[in-house]
C-alpha cells in the first residue's frame, strides 16, 4: 500500500526535510518537504534511491584479514564484530586508558549519540572534520560575537546586496539557501562575488571580483578602510554594540582602496563603486563569512574582517541582514533531552590541546588534525583507537600518507558508515550503518528564526544487513558496559525520552515530519540587544580579550601571499552541485552526471605548456602525483588551478569511483598540520604544484 514518509535527507550534511512515498516496499519518490522547501530537492538528493539501491556499499560487518588497505575481509556478524571491537578497546582502555580513544563524526545535528557513547567510555577526545571545514568561521564568529557560526541565520531572501567571498553559493547547494538567493535576485537585490574563478554562482552575480589567490583579506581590509572612509557605517549602532571600532580605523588607515587593488587585482575604482554602492542599501547588506575558510594561511582573519562588514553595515537583527539564532527556550518551550548532558564529563585533558594548550579554541569538536601529531608524539599521551563514523579523513584532510603513518600506532581503527570511505577501506573493522532511507535517527533541532523538532523516519527496511546509528552506538554501550546511559531498546523510546521536556510526542510529527515551534519569526529589540552577545564584555568585540589573551593581535597586519615559484601554480579546490565530496562519488545516478574531475587551467597559462583542452596532465607536488584531464579556461586566475575535490578513489569494490579522475589531497603534502594559529582551519590551498602534459595512455584508468 502507498504510504508518504516524512524524513530527512542524508546525502549531504545539510539535512534537508523530505517526503518519500513508499508503495509495497519501494521507494517511489523523493521531494523536499512541501511545507518547508517547496518539494524542492537538489541532484543529490533525489540520487538517494541510488544509494539505497547500490550494491557496491558495505552489506554486512567486516573484519580486516590482511594488512591495512589490503582490502582483505572476513563478513561477520553484528555480535561478533561488536565483541571484536569490544574486546579491542576494553584491552587498549586497561592498558592505555580511556582517554587513547578519539571518535570522530562528520557533525550535525545528532552529534548527541557519538558524543555521549565516547564520554561515557572516559575520552574528552570527541571531534569531528570541522577543522578542515569552517573552523575558522566559527572561530572567528566566536572572537567577535562570542556566538558560533550558527548563532546566526542570514535573511537572505529580504537581503538588497549579498556579497560572498569563494562561497559558491549555488554549487554548494543547500537547498533553502539557494531558494532563498534566488528569491533575492527576482525581487532586484544585487550579487556580488569574489573568487578565484568563475562559477555556477559567479555567473549569475551581479558583480564578480576575480581576485589573486590567497588576497580576500586584502579586498576585505581595502571595503572596510572605503566604508569608514566614507563613514558608510552605522554609527549609532557601532557606538552602542561595540567595543575597539577607533583601534579598527586606525588599523585600516593604510589599507586603501589603491592599495588593495595592488594586492588582489580588482581595480580601486571598482572597489570604491561597490561601496558606493552598499552604503545606500544597508542595513539590508550581508556579507556571509563563508562555510568552508581552511585555505590560506590568513583565512581566519579574512572572514573575522567579514564579520567586521557586517557589524559597521549594523545589519544585525533587521530583515534582510544576519538574525540571530532562535531555539526552544526563545519559543516558551523546553529543550530536547541530552543523552551527553547525562554523562559525567570527562576529566582528563584533551590531547589535541584544545582547551588548555589553545585556550582561545571553542572546546566543542577540537581540531581533528592534532590528534595526528598527538599519535606521533604521544604527547600530552598515546593515541591507540580511532572510532571515525561517517567521516572519512583520507578525503577531506591533506595528505593520506602522512596519516597512515601516524595510523601506524594504533591498535584498532573503526569505521561506521553507509559506504566505504578510504579510511574504512584501511581500517580494521567496518560496522556498516543503513543509508538514511532505511534508518530512523534522532529527533534533531533546527534553530533558526523560526526554530522547529524534526526526525528522520525510516522509509524501507534495510536492504543488507546493516544498522541505524542509534542501534549501533547501543550495541557498543552495553557490550562495553556503559549501556546505562543509553536508555532505551527502540527508535520510540529513545524519541520519547528525548521528548518528555518539551510536552510534544511523535505523533506531533506525523502531519509534517516536523514540529514548529513558532507561528512566526522571532525577532530581539535591536534597540537592546544586552545579554546576546557572549564575548567577555557582552559587547561585539572588534578588539578581542579571547584573542589577545592568547597572545594573538585583534587585527593581523596583512602579508602577501607568495606567487607560485616559476612553472608552478597554486592548487585551489572546490564543489560541484551534483557530489557531496567523496561520499557520492561512487553513487551509480551522480557518476553518470560526473564521473571525473578535471583541472582548471588559464589559457594562457595551459599555451606557455603547450597543453590544450583535454590533454590529460601530470599535476606533481612534492613525491606524489595526480593524472587528470586539463579544462583551458579565461576564467581561472592565472596562478591557480583548480578541481573539484572527492575523486581519484582507491576502493576496488567501487568499480565506478576506482581511479576515477584526481585526489588534491594526496597532493596536498606537508599540510597536514599546517594550520591557521588564530583560528585553527587548516591552510589547503598554501601547495604549489607542477603540471605538465601527460605521457599515460587516455583510456588507461589505473596509474601505473
Ligand atoms: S542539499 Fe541536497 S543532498 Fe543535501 S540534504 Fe538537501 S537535498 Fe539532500
Amino acid at each position: 500500500m502507498a504510504k508518504t514518509v516524512w524524513s530527512m535527507c542524508g546525502m549531504c550534511s545539510v539535512r534537508c526535510p523530505i517526503r518519500v512515498e513508499v508503495d509495497d516496499g519501494e521507494i517511489k519518490w523523493i521531494e523536499g518537504n512541501p511545507h518547508i522547501l517547496g518539494r524542492s530537492l537538489c541532484a543529490k538528493g533525489t540520487a538517494g534511491i541510488s544509494l539505497y539501491r547500490d550494491c557496491e556499499r558495505p552489506q554486512t560487518p567486516l573484519i580486516r584479514r590482511g594488512g591495512r588497505g589490503a582490502g582483505k575481509w572476513d563478513p561477520v556478524s553484528w555480535e561478533t564484530a561488536i565483541e571484536y571491537v569490544g574486546e579491542k578497546l576494553e584491552k587498549i582502555i586497561s592498558q592505555y586508558g580511556a582517554r587513547s580513544v578519539v571518535l570522530s563524526c562528520r557533525g550535525g545535528p545528532f552529534v548527541d549519540l557519538p558524543k555521549a557513547f565516547i564520554h561515557a567510555l572516559g575520552s574528552p577526545n570527541f571531534t569531528n572534520h570541522d577543522s578542515a571545514c569552517g573552523r575558522n568561521v566559527h572561530h572567528s564568529s566566536l572572537s567577535v560575537y562570542g556566538l558560533g557560526r550558527k548563532g546566526f541565520v542570514y535573511d537572505i531572501k529580504n537581503s538588497k546586496h549579498l556579497v560572498l567571498f569563494g562561497r559558491n553559493i549555488l554549487s554548494s547547494l543547500r537547498v533553502a539557501e539557494v531558494q532563498q538567493v534566488v528569491d533575492m535576485l527576482e525581487k532586484g537585490g544585487s550579487l556580488t562575488y569574489v573568487d578565484v574563478r568563475q562559477t555556477l554562482t559567479g555567473i549569475k552575480a551581479t558583480r564578480f571580483f576575480l581576485v589573486r589567490p590567497g588576497t580576500d583579506y586584502a579586498l576585505a581590509l581595502g571595503m572596510i578602510n572605503e566604508v569608514i572612509r566614507r563613514g558608510a557605517y552605522d554609527k549609532e549602532f557601532i557606538e552602542k554594540n561595540v567595543v575597539g571600532f577607533d583601534e579598527l580605523a586606525k588599523f585600516v588607515e593604510p589599507y586603501t582602496a589603491e592599495w588593495a587593488a595592488k594586492e588582489c587585482g580588482v581595480k580601486a575604482g571598482k572597489i570604491k563603486e561597490f561601496v558606493a554602492e552598499i552604503a545606500t542599501q544597508r542595513p539590508s547588506v550581508i556579507f556571509h563569512p563563508g562555510w568552508m575558510m581552511s585555505r590560506y594561511k590568513d583565512s581566519f582573519y579574512a572572514t573575522r574582517a567579514l564579520h567586521i562588514l557586517n557589524v559597521l553595515m549594523g545589519n544585525i537583527e533587521v530583515t534582510g541582514g544576519q538574525i540571530f539564532s532562535k531555539g526552544p527556550g526563545d519559543c516558551g518551550v523546553k529543550g530536547l533531552r541530552s543523552l551527553d548532558a547525562q554523562v559525567p564529563k570527562p576529566e582528563e585533558r584533551r590531547a589535541d590541546g584544545v582547551g588548555w594548550r589553545y585556550k582561545h579554541f571553542d572546546k566543542g569538536p577540537g581540531l581533528f588534525h592534532l590528534f595526528y601529531d598527538a599519535m606521533i608524539t604521544e604527547d600530552p599521551y598515546p593515541i591507540k583507537a580511532l572510532i571515525c563514523y561517517r567521516h572519512d579523513p583520507f578525503s577531506c584532510f591533506p595528505d593520506p600518507q602522512a596519516q597512515k603513518e601516524a595510523l601506524e600506532k594504533c591498535d584498532l581503527l573503526v569505521s561506521i558508515d553507509t559506504h566505504y570511505s578510504e579510511f574504512g577501506w584501511f581500517s580494521d573493522v567496518i560496522l556498516p550503518e543503513s543509508t538514511y532511507l532505511e534508518r530512523d535517527s534522532m529527533i534533531a533541532t533546527q534553530k533558526g528564526a523560526k526554530p522547529r523538532f524534526i526526525v528522520r523516519r525510516q522509509a524501507v527496511e534495510p536492504k543488507f544487513n546493516t544498522r541505524a546509528s542509534w542501534e549501533i552506538f547501543k550495541l557498543l554501550a552495553d557490550r562495553l558496559g556503559i549501556g546505562q546511559y543509553f536508555p532505551y531498546e527502540t527508535i520510540e523510546d529513545l524519541w520519547q525520552w528525548q521528548l518528555e521536556p518539551t510536552g510534544f510526542s511523535i505523533e506531533d510529527f506525523e502531519e509534517k515530519g516536523f514540529v514548529s515551534l513558532t507561528e512566526k519569526p522571532i525577532m530581539y529589540d535591536r534597540n537592546n540587544l544586552h545579554g546576546k552577545f557572549k564575548t567577555p564584555s557582552g559587547k561585539i568585540e572588534f578588539v578581542s580579550q579571547r584573542l589577545e589573551e592568547a597572545g594573538l593581535p585583534s587585527f593581523k597586519p596583512y602579508e602577501s601571499p607568495l606567487h607560485p615559484p616559476q612553472g608552478k601554480f597554486r592548487l585551489v579546490f572546490g564543489r560541484t552541485p551534483v557530489h557531496s565530496h567523496s561520499m557520492t562519488i561512487n553513487n551509480p545516478m551522480l557518476h553518470e552526471l560526473m564521473p571525473e574531475n578535471t583541472l582548471w587551467m588559464n589559457r594562457r597559462a595551459a599555451e606557455k605548456l603547450g597543453i590544450k583542452e583535454g590533454d590529460l596532465v601530470d599535476v606533481v607536488s612534492d613525491t606524489q602525483k595526480g593524472v587528470i584531464k586539463v579544462h583551458v579556461t579565461e576564467f581561472i586566475h592565472p596562478e591557480a588551478v583548480y578541481t573539484v575535490h572527492g575523486f581519484g578513489r582507491q576502493v576496488p569494490l567501487q568499480s565506478r569511483a576506482y581511479h576515477s579522475g584526481m585526489s588534491d589531497q594526496k597532493l596536498m603534502e606537508g599540510l597536514l598540520l599546517a594550520m591557521d594559529v588564530a583560528g585553527g582551519g587548516l591552510c589547503l590551498c598554501e601547495k604549489f604544484v607542477t603540471v605538465r602534459k601527460s605521457p599515460r595512455n587516455r583510456k588507461r584508468r589505473v596509474e601505473l
